[in-house]
């Protein structure tokens, strides 16, 4: 239903859940969120760390572990379509190893059958969702990038889709795709931010790139680029909202 994300030098959790209670308004039964760890001193990454909760945004925030530092994460309302409301199938949800963390809006059409496959390979799914099908996808895919690991994902997959998606091994960007259900990136001053709706970031920036279906992109604190789903470059052209606060 609703997806913000965040990537600069903020702490991100405050930032996220108020974007989330800006997307309220759009009704949602369950939220979660998932940030890049704070890595030690020296350290390149901490991992990712999730918080999840059927019900209200505030109960998110209640859920929240004590420690939950970081300045990169993705955020998510979930209107259910397939599996209960629930804790569990609230999302982000993680691949096998914990080191990727999708949000999703939309309908995997050919989800059954991605988990079926899935489960005959042995992974050991967590949820009902059809989304939950996209991090085991990603986390389980040999290409060498992120963006081509996503890439890879998407090509397997039939439905419509808004995404957005962390790595523990790429902890420098968040890359997202869109296929039927809206993603709009937000271009700040080092830091970029991605939402389902504008709603979600006007508070922050008016600067705006609204990605077209089969498109993709990969956001980092200083820079962002967009290419289609098959790889090749597009040119963005970031547009001014209006808003009456
Ligand atoms: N189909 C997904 C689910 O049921 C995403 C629903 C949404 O757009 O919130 O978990």
């Amino acid at each position: 239903c609703g997806i913000v994300g965040y990537i600069g030098k903020r702490d991100v959790a405050q930032l996220l859940l108020e974007g989330l209670q800006r997307l309220e308004y759009r009704g949602y039964d369950s939220a979660g969120i998932a940030i890049q760890g704070k890595p030690a001193k020296g350290a390149q990454s901490a991992g990712l760390k999730t918080a999840k909760a059927k019900g209200r945004v505030r109960e998110l925030e209640a859920r929240l572990p004590k420690r939950f530092a970081g300045t990169t994460g993705i955020a998510h309302t979930r209107w259910a379509t397939h599996g209960a409301p629930n804790d569990t199938n609230a999302h982000p949800h993680l691949d096998a190893d914990g080191k990727v963390a999708v949000v999703h809006n939309g309908i995997i059409d050919n989800a059954a059958d991605l988990r079926a496959k899935l489960a005959a390979d042995g992974v050991e799914l967590a949820s009902d969702t059809d989304s939950e099908a996209l991090a085991h996808l990603i986390g389980r895919s040999q290409a060498p990038t992120l963006e081509e690991k996503v890439r890879h994902a998407l090509s397997m997959v039939e439905g419509t889709y808004g995404i957005a998606v962390l790595h523990a091994d790429f902890p420098d960007r968040i890359v997202v795709a869109r296929n039927g259900s809206p993603v709009v990136l937000g271009i700040g001053e080092k830091e970029m931010f991605v939402a389902s709706d504008v709603a979600a970031l006007v508070s922050h920036t008016r600067q705006v790139v609204t990605l077209d279906d089969g498109e993709m992109a990969t956001l980092k604190a200083d820079d962002y680029r967009t290419y289609t789903t098959e790889g090749s470059r597009t040119a963005p052209s970031p547009t001014t909202v209006e808003w009456e606060a």
